[in-house]
């Protein structure tokens, strides 16, 4: 019989009000069902706010460096259970155990950096324009902060949400992807052994719209922190647009990373191995777009192709491996999909294009590393999101053809080019239109003390990690503090 997970509201675990539970499996072998997980819905969720309400009440007085030593805390357990943490995570979720030990390590990076902030969360101080006052500003928490996850980093974008949040003052109500929910588990049984008080930290596990979308609407949540696909982020806008509720939004991503003839073609073609098929191509920052410079193309896909032909897929915690599955039967249906979108367009199919059904793959969502030479800047495959092990490959004849190119997307997450051209460098990071840019590195890799986040309908101008997740999860209050003991009238007195 398969454990029985439960949801976390007001410090007790408990399951959702209609006994239901959901499944989850593993995604390279779905005979394995990992666990039950609660199926809640809008009362569970009106419970868990209600929960983060009240213990929001003495939260919020705690001072942020003793509630930042209860991350310090949890970020210690993360680091002494990783191992584990990560082999959970790659049954669940399928991606290789190395990326997963990575997922957990950001996760601790995360809590470090924002136990930091702790003794910071900076504010201002100023000179009034008056004489014997004071002004400043302070950060503020806001309340309960509602937080919506996908699956991709199960424990990493959990903790780039709540560390932060929590230690701003907030009380959290995480609702993960039904694919992940073990991951963001076994996070909330750290944040409860770290020491946080009941009721501050709240997990409710079920459905988007049975689940996700009550959370985000609920009229006692005060911030939503959304990251997914741009679709519900734009339902998400809707809804909450109504009430004016802070809202913020991490999606999609069409990556592209631009190969230019002065490059260190070794170190590029590596580069796009790994930003296209880590992770099963399955990263909001993955590379989607190849964009090569013509007279290195030919030379450059015929490697790449060879080398994605080599990557070893199966099951993430095979030594050896080097690819995982998709998610699920959903994502490599979509993965399925664009394929024959890419074929009917007139790209040329160059490597894979099938699901691997076969020997050790048959009871996994296994796809192979597939390659489109011959995209045009107009096709879809060029133009939407697959997140998948899909690489579309497009050629330009020029610098500013290759950035034109590249921008020619409605995301603007990550991006990518190799040049040893300083100049071409330093023009690239003032054109492009993305919120990261690396130069001679891939479009993966991102570092939690620099702000995350993308342009266009990426997002809606947030940014995630760094100090600016602050920006998130506070409210500015300027004060004026008068000691002159007489009515001073602002633009009136002094003039
Ligand atoms: P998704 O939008 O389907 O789901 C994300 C979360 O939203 C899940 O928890 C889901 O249950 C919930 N949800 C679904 N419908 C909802 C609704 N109506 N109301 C409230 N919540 C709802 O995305 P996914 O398939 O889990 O993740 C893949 C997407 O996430 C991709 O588009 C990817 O680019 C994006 N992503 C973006 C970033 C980033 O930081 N920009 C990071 C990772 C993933």
């Amino acid at each position: 019989m398969a454990e029985k997970f439960l949801n976390l509201v007001g410090g007790k675990w408990v399951p959702a009000k209609s006994g239901e539970f959901f499944e989850n499996r593993n995604p390279a072998n779905w005979e394995e069902l990992i666990g039950l997980f609660p199926k809640s819905g809008p009362e569970d969720v009106d419970a868990a706010v209600g929960a983060a309400k009240e213990a929001f009440r003495s939260w919020r007085l705690v001072p942020a460096p003793k509630r930042a030593e209860i991350i310090v805390r949890a970020g210690e357990i993360l680091r002494a259970r990783k191992e584990e943490l990560a082999r959970d995570m790659t049954r669940e979720m399928g991606k290789v155990i190395a990326e997963t030990r990575g997922d957990v390590q950001e996760a601790i990076d995360c809590a470090y950096f924002a136990a930091g902030e702790g003794r910071r969360l900076y504010g201002d101080t100023t000179p009034s324009e008056l004489p014997d006052k004071m002004a400043l500003s302070i950060r503020c928490p806001i309340g309960v902060a509602a937080l919506i996850t996908p699956w991709n980093f199960p424990m990493a974008i959990p903790s780039w949400k709540a560390f932060p949040a929590l230690v701003a003052g907030n009380t959290i109500v995480l609702k993960p992807a039904t694919e992940t929910p073990l991951s963001s588990y076994h996070l909330f049984r750290v944040l409860e052994e770290a020491g946080m008080p009941p009721g501050v930290v709240n997990l409710v596990t079920g459905g988007g719209s049975s689940c996700g979308q009550p959370l985000a609407e609920h009229r006692d949540v005060g911030v939503v922190s959304f990251t997914g696909s741009s679709a519900v982020g734009k339902l998400l806008a809707q809804a909450t647009g109504q009430s004016l509720k802070r809202l913020s939004l991490e999606l999609g991503g069409k990556n592209a990373q631009v190969v230019m003839d002065d490059a260190d073609i070794d170190l590029a073609i590596e580069g796009a191995l790994w930003g296209a098929f880590g992770t099963t191509g399955q990263r909001c920052t993955a590379t989607s777009r190849l964009i090569l410079h013509r007279p290195i193309a030919a030379e450059f896909t015929r490697r790449l192709v060879a080398a994605a032909g080599q990557i070893a897929i199966g099951n993430g915690l095979d030594a050896g491996v080097q690819m995982g599955p998709t998610v699920s039967e959903k994502q490599r249906q979509t993965v399925h999909d664009y394929v024959e979108i890419g074929r009917k367009e007139g790209a040329k199919l160059l490597l894979g294009g099938a699901s691997l059904t076969e020997g050790p793959h048959a009871n996994g969502w296994f796809h192979q590393p597939t390659i489109f030479g011959d995209v045009t800047p107009g096709m879809r495959i060029a133009q939407e999101e697959i997140f998948g092990p899909v690489l579309s490959i497009l050629t330009v004849d020029s610098f500013e053809e290759a950035i034109a190119v590249l921008n020619d997307t409605v995301y603007g997450l990550s991006s990518s080019i190799y040049t040893r051209d300083v100049n071409r460098a330093m023009r690239a990071i003032r054109d492009i239109e993305a919120g990261i840019t690396y130069i001679n590195g891939p479009t993966i890799g991102a570092e939690v003390h620099l702000p995350f986040g993308g342009v266009k309908e990426t997002g809606n101008g947030h940014r995630e990690a760094s100090h600016t997740v602050l920006d998130i999860f506070t409210e500015w209050k300027s004060v004026y503090i008068d000691y002159s003991g007489r009515l001073q009238r602002a633009q009136i007195d002094n003039y």
